[in-house]
């Protein structure tokens, strides 16, 4: 890479007197030999021109090396302000970025043009121009610049995983298990009135019969896997803060499926005297009056537990004996706009998940990992007698990072629980995923700020999405109680009824 900097040094005030050239030749002679050269691997950067007049001080810098040139105009503030105080008396106010020109070699070619916030690109194969113009100093010493680099060679890399799936690799599989039929149970319950549509988009309503599935299924899973396992219950608040997904990184990884929250402006009821006028002339929602009286969203609702769990937890050192910590979370529903994918309720946008999140050592996890898989399987063979596999998968970024590879990095990483859904078809390919086991090495236990008293603390969760569970076992085993495997009917022996609709 090449970086080419003409930046502005903004001083207190302005130099007088004609020893100023002297100085700063001084000066850039040796900070070309010092501080500029400092770490670095090869040439560092260089000073190359510059100029004083009146109160800014304006440098050119390169650099084909590591200490890039605004990492060395970071330096020289520091260095030049000092020497500036001794001898004029004169501080730095600030840098401004006049004119940055970086070449970006990445490792592949660009398939196709793109754009980043606040810079200019010229995209040439592998070769990218990135020039960024009269920028202030947050530019400089912010760490901008880098993520700026980073984001082109991200947007480049995604173009070649673009519409390619996860990697997908089988690791256990059940004995295949005839179904009883095979009818989709989100449309067989809608007949039956077990299941409405709710007032928004994709949310259910579940009448007394569908509401016991679902809760022999969370009982199932709270007696036979959570609490033998020995997590304990915590129960969050539904909103989570938008700083809270910009640390865990669902803000910008997913942007588009967040429902957001805002607050009203005020409870003053004056303030909403004209909307309520309006609703009682209307006898409509005034949606534009509505939108004066609410603030810019700053949370939204719950989209999986875990961060509202790990952002409880910020900041603390766990005593090693705490460890693993091990909690459960199935107060709060998740929401997620799902758009297209909304299927029956299997892909809806509010749907009830247990959460487990598990803080410990990695050889904690590891072994907890195992626990659990052994309880899930128990779950799946003998309760609900499921047609079900494993498979170990891989998101496409972490392949093209080659992380997938290292061992380190395997002992991280996604099992999804999957089962076939006889009413889509084929058991070659109709199946859905039901639930998964992850652990993310120190992701968030970094980003939350999360110790161990002597330990380096990882951490994971495992998903129990009720809903899923509901549509692989109703899917295999019908509706019928009758013939429910014994297991599954000790859970739930008979249904309720339903109200009879006149
Ligand atoms: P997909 O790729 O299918 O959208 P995901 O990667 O978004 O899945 P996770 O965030 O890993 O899913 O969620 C974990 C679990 O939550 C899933 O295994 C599933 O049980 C459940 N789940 C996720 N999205 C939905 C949904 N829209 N409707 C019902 N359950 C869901
Ligand atoms: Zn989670
Ligand atoms: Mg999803």
């Amino acid at each position: 890479m090449k970086f080419d900097l003409r930046c502005k040094f903004i001083l207190s005030k302005e130099l007088a007197g004609d020893s100023i050239d002297t100085f700063l030749k001084n000066f850039v002679d040796e900070a070309n030999e010092t501080i500029l050269k400092k770490g670095a691997v090869g040439e560092g950067a260089k000073i190359v021109e510059w100029n004083a007049e009146g109160n800014e001080i304006e440098m050119r810098i390169l650099s084909e090396g590591n200490i890039r040139s605004h990492e060395g105009a970071v330096r020289i503030r520091k260095a030049l302000g000092a020497a500036l105080g001794k001898k004029y008396k004169v501080g730095i106010r600030e840098i401004v970025m006049v004119d940055y020109n970086i070449s970006i070699d990445a490792e592949q070619e660009a398939v196709r043009d793109f754009s980043i916030p606040f810079a200019e690109l010229k995209i040439d194969g592998k070769e990218i121009q990135m020039r960024i113009r009269d920028r202030g100093e947050e530019f400089v010493s912010e760490n901008y610049v880098d993520r700026m680099i980073n984001l082109v060679r991200e947007k480049i890399k995604a173009q070649y995983y673009e519409g390619k799936k996860e990697y997908w690799e089988l690791i256990w599989k059940s004995e295949e298990k005839e179904p009883v039929w095979d009818k989709d149970p989100s449309e067989e319950m809608q007949k039956l009135g077990w299941l409405v549509p709710g007032s928004t988009k994709g949310k259910w309503f579940y009448r007394p019969p569908a509401a016991a599935i679902m809760k022999a299924m969370e009982r199932i899973a709270v007696e036979e896997v959570v609490k033998p396992l020995g997590f304990l219950e915590v129960i969050e608040p539904m909103h989570v803060s938008l700083d809270t997904w910009l640390k865990t990184g669902h803000l910008e990884g997913m942007p588009g499926e967040i429902y957001y929250i805002s607050e009203p402006l005020t409870r003053d009821e004056r303030q909403w005297e004209h909307f309520i006028d309006l609703v009682k002339i209307t006898k409509e929602v005034p949606e534009e009056e509505l939108k004066k009286n609410i603030k810019p969203p700053k949370a939204g609702v719950c989209y999986a537990q875990c961060p509202n769990i790990y952002f409880s937890f910020s900041g603390k050192t766990i005593s090693e004996s705490s460890l693993p910590v091990l909690v459960f979370e199935r107060t709060v529903p998740s929401d997620r706009y799902e758009s297209g994918g909304r299927h029956g309720i299997e892909r809806v946008d509010e749907f009830h998940r247990i959460e487990i999140v598990y803080i410990g050592t990695k050889e904690q996890l590891l072994e907890l990992r195992e626990k659990l898989i052994e309880r899930y399987k128990h779950v799946f063979n003998n309760i609900l007698e499921l047609e079900w596999r494993m498979a170990q998968v891989t998101p496409f970024y972490m392949q093209q990072a080659g992380i997938a590879g290292h061992e380190e990095e395997l002992s991280k990483g996604t099992i999804d629980f999957e089962a076939w859904l006889p009413y889509r078809g084929d058991r070659s390919k109709e199946w859905l995923e039901f639930q998964n086991i992850s652990i993310v090495g120190d992701k968030y236990t970094r980003a939350f700020n999360i110790k161990g008293q002597r330990s380096q603390l990882w951490s994971g969760c495992s998903g129990v999405g009720l809903e899923r569970w509901v549509v692989a076992f109703l899917s295999q085993k019908g509706i019928d109680p009758e013939k429910w495997p014994p297991g599954f009917k000790k859970y739930l022996p008979q249904l309720p009824p339903m109200p009879e609709f006149l």
